[in-house]
């Protein structure tokens, strides 16, 4: 079973479940118990000839508030 990455809506709280596709939109936060969350695409696949992926900075905020 594929594993993929949520983010809370309610505390930003990022982790990654192991859910048939079909359920995903049962997850909820293991944090807060959220059912907020949204899916991660961290489509940053090595091809050939491709160039560097722009990661997030590790323990970024978020700009604004
Ligand atoms: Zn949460």
């Amino acid at each position: 079973m594929p594993t993929y990455d949520f983010r809370c809506r309610g505390c930003g709280h990022r982790f990654t479940v192991r859910v048939d596709i079909k359920d995903r939109h049962k997850v909820t936060c293991p944090s807060c118990g959220g059912k907020e969350v949204e899916q991660l695409f961290t489509g940053c696949t090595v091809r050939t000839g491709g160039g560097a992926c722009d990661l997030p900075s590790p323990g970024g905020g978020f700009a604004g508030g």
